[in-house]
């Protein structure tokens, strides 16, 4: 790659891709110009790859045809999945990217050692000690999200000790491969060590951390690709794997912020363990449910209606329904908003692509502290398979596990009213005892179907 630096057209198409990059970047962070966002990240990589495949230092194409035909070949079923598949479709694409660059770290080594500076040298052993953890990590963590793996966290004491202990093995092996770069028998262990940290990593936390933990293996990925370019002499791979670490380390920030979660706590604090004892009083409350019938006559009476989305919604598909319900309620006059919340559904802004997707008007979605502001003076709180995000336990009770996460306080409307199919807890497998209030109505059934039965009472019955 470094005979890049003499071609000029390579030169410039690299220059090109990086501006690409921090393009999409920006214009991925608003809603009305992230599809332009995710074409001038398409174009970028696109260009970067052309551009590369120009480099008169390759010598022959075979390898790299049969990589391109085995990368089509896994990435398009990867592009087909579900939206709630994607946050392990992601982590399985860090895995991969990981690898790739672990791979080529060592292939760089083997060519190079022992004439190698300290300073490739140590970003060597980043590339290959990032990439190999981040490979056995992301594939625990796609594991335990598409329920593969038990998502429940496995510790024992002394855990945090082990670990961080055998990721020191392999710093101090690192250490003596930069002293010493002729040390050939001492490679393998930045490979293999990191590899068994990655899994180990993974056990103790539970799968309502996955989505956070996935968006910082991102941003592992993110840096061993940038080590991978200094190791290169590759500024493209620099800035495109800073860029990607950067902003993997900041949506890590955001969500940990949105389930109020320190990163120490994320990574050693196996949440998702104390969940029994607040299950268990679910059995002694009762709930009162209610028909679409019902429901359409409460509606209509509402002069403010709040909806509140969640995973449930994305799961049923219900977007397009709920959109649906939307208009008619405004053509009677009815005033409705969505209340967002950042971490609803699986991944951030889930619930914002969904309910574009439906054509919802934007400016009708409220974030989460502007709806908190609203609901007392909201007539019902229509909430749409979300449960965790609307927890009162996260204000109330100290010992649930997701104590201090903001939520939406539904609970201050007027009437709430919650689809969904039964009484099954949310993703941090707690019970909601939002669902025992007096004000609360339990809608029980499918998202998409009894939202569909409420606009046909909605519709069919007129104006009584
Ligand atoms: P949730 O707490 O996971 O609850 C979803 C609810 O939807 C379930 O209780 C389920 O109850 C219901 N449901 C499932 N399928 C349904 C269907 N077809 N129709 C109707 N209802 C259905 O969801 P959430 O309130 O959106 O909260 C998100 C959770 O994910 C939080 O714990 C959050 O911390 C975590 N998380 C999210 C992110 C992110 O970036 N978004 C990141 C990290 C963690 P039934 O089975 O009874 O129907």
């Amino acid at each position: 790659m470094n005979g890049a630096l003499n071609n000029p057209v390579i030169e410039i198409a690299y220059i090109v891709a990086v501006a690409l990059f921090v393009l999409s970047l920006k214009w991925l962070s608003a809603p009305a110009t992230a599809r332009r966002g995710v074409l001038a990240g398409e174009i970028g990589m696109g260009l970067a790859v052309v551009a590369t495949l120009l480099y008169h230092g390759i010598v022959t194409y075979k390898w790299i045809a049969l990589g391109l035909g085995a990368g089509i070949a896994i990435g398009i079923p990867l592009g087909l999945v579900q939206m709630t598949a994607v946050p392990q479709r992601t982590a399985l694409s860090h895995a991969f990217g990981a690898f790739a660059s672990a791979l080529v770290g060592t292939a760089e080594y083997y060519l190079r050692a022992p004439h190698i500076t300290a300073f490739v040298m140590s970003a060597l052993a980043v590339e290959v000690i990032l990439g190999s953890l981040t490979f056995t990590a992301s594939l625990m963590a796609a594991g335990k999200l598409q329920e593969v793996l038990p998502q429940r966290p496995i510790t024992y004491t002394g855990q945090n000790f082990v670990n961080l202990g055998i990721l020191g093995v392999a710093i101090l092996a690192a250490i003596l491969l930069v002293l010493n770069p002729g040390a050939t028998w001492l490679f393998p262990a930045i490979i293999v060590i990191p590899l068994v940290f990655g899994f180990l990593l993974i056990i103790p936390i539970g799968g309502a951390d996955m989505p956070t933990v996935i968006s910082l293996l991102n941003s592992y990925a993110g840096l061993s690709a940038a080590a991978m370019g200094f190791v290169l002499r590759s500024k493209l791979l620099i800035v495109a794997g800073a860029l990607d670490g950067s902003s993997g380390f900041v949506l890590s920030v955001i969500m940990s912020k949105a389930m109020n979660r320190s990163f120490t706590n994320v990574l050693f604090g196996a949440f998702g363990q104390v969940q029994v004892s607040a299950a268990g009083d679910a059995e002694a409350g009762t709930v009162r449910t209610a028909t679409p019938e019902d429901a359409a006559a409460i509606l209509e009476a509402a002069n403010y209606v709040m909806i509140v989305p969640g995973y449930g919604m994305a799961v049923a598909q219900a977007q397009h329904k709920v959109r649906e319900f939307y208009d008619v309620l405004t053509k009677r006059g009815i005033e409705v908003k969505f209340a967002i919340h950042p971490v609803a559904g699986r991944m951030p802004g889930h619930m914002n692509v969904l309910l574009a997707e439906a054509d919802v008007p934007y400016d009708k979605l409220i974030e989460m502290e502007d709806a908190n502001t609203e609901f007392p003076q909201v007539d019902v709180a229509l909430v749409i398979g979300a449960n965790d995000v609307t927890n009162p336990a996260a204000r109330t009770d100290k010992g649930s596990p997701i104590y201090g996460m903001p939520i939406l306080e539904v609970e201050k409307a007027r009437t709430v009213m919650v689809i969904k199919r039964g009484m099954s807890p949310g993703f941090a497998g707690i019970d909601n005892k939002l669902y025992y209030l007096d004000k609360t109505l339990m809608l029980f059934g499918d998202a998409k179907g009894f939202v569909g039965n409420i606009v046909r009472e909605l519709t069919g019955s007129g104006g009584h």
